[in-house]
This record gives C-alpha cells, sequence and structure tokens, in this order.
C-alpha cells in the first residue's frame, strides 16, 4: 500500500487548540502529514507568516511525522500535487464551516479529481474557538492561555517585551 499523505491549509492566524486536536488525530490516520500555513500577500495578517509558522512548529515539535510548510499565493492543491498529498484534511465546527467546506472541496474537486478531503468533526470543546475570536481576546486583553498552545502565549509576551 502506498503511503497515506495528508495536507490540513488553514492560516493558522494564530493556530488555537481546536486545530491542534485536529492535527493531532489526523496524525494517526497518515503516514505523513504537512500542515500548510497559506497566505495572501495582500491581506495583511494578525502574525506575520513566519512568526506563523515559528508557532506551529514549535507546538507541534513532538509530532515526528508533522511537517509545517508555508504557501505564499498559492492554491492549496496545486500544493498538494507538488507533495504528491492524498488526502486533504479540514475540520467541521458547525453548519456554517460544513457550507463552506462543501463548496470548497466542489472547486478542489474540479482542479484535482483524484484528491479526497477528509474532514474531522471538531470536539465539542473546540467548537466554539476560531482564530478571529482568539484575536479579539488579544486585542481586549483577555486571558487566551487555556485557548492555544503555550507557543502562542510566548510569542504574545516576547512582543509585549519588546514595547
Ligand atoms: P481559514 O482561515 O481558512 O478559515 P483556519 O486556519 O481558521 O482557516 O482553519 C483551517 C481549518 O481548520 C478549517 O477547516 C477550519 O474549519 C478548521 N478549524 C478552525 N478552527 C477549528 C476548531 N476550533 N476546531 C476544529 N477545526 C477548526
Amino acid at each position: 500500500m502506498s503511503d497515506k499523505i495528508g495536507l490540513y491549509p488553514g492560516s493558522f492566524d494564530p493556530v488555537t487548540n481546536g486545530h491542534v486536536d485536529i492535527i493531532d488525530r489526523a496524525s494517526k490516520l497518515f503516514d505523513q502529514l504537512y500542515i500548510g500555513v497559506f497566505c495572501n500577500s495582500e491581506k495583511k495578517g494578525f502574525f506575520d507568516l513566519e512568526i506563523r509558522i515559528r508557532i506551529l512548529k514549535e507546538a507541534l515539535k513532538n509530532y515526528p511525522n508533522v511537517t509545517v510548510i508555508s504557501a505564499q499565493d498559492r492554491l492549496a492543491v496545486d500544493v498538494a500535487k507538488e507533495l504528491g498529498v492524498t488526502h486533504m484534511v479540514r475540520g467541521l465546527r458547525n453548519p456554517t464551516d460544513f457550507e463552506y467546506e462543501s463548496n470548497l472541496e466542489y472547486f478542489n474537486n474540479r482542479l484535482e479529481e483524484q484528491l479526497e478531503t477528509i474532514y474531522f468533526i471538531a470536539r465539542n470543546v473546540f467548537r466554539p474557538l476560531s482564530s478571529s475570536r482568539i484575536k479579539e481576546l488579544i486585542h481586549f486583553n483577555s486571558p487566551i492561555d487555556d485557548l492555544v498552545p503555550q507557543s502562542v502565549v510566548d510569542q504574545l509576551e516576547r512582543i509585549n517585551e519588546d514595547y
């Protein structure tokens, strides 16, 4: 049997415990799992691409079959093809995610018919969690320690020390 290679694409701006849970579960199913940090050069993110990558690498350092990659202005299906990916990985929190993801899958399949997408239904505790909510909490100086990996908290402390 050929290797099962997954690609979990997202903005991860920043990564949350919800993302990490999907990665943890997917890492057990795939021989190799790529986490693709996708960004659009015209959209300014909260954290720069390099910082998002550093945060993710630190958070995922104990997963030997997980590799963090970056992709700027690239289609996920093109990156998947280049890496020999067999399955895309996505998370589903609610009906809005379902609507969005099924539309995305339709267009991905138009480009790459063979590429399957595997969906992980978010566990109850992670369903309310999103990167945008985290950014809002950071903006209002609310605690986020139990919602994100420690590497996100460390990065924020580094930024605060610089001011
Ligand atoms: P985007 O910015 O493209 O919406 P994200 O980086 O926020 O993407 O998320 C990438 C993927 O992770 C999506 O499939 C999304 O549904 C999923 N996801 C995001 N947050 C969670 C969470 N808390 N639990 C499970 N899956 C999640």
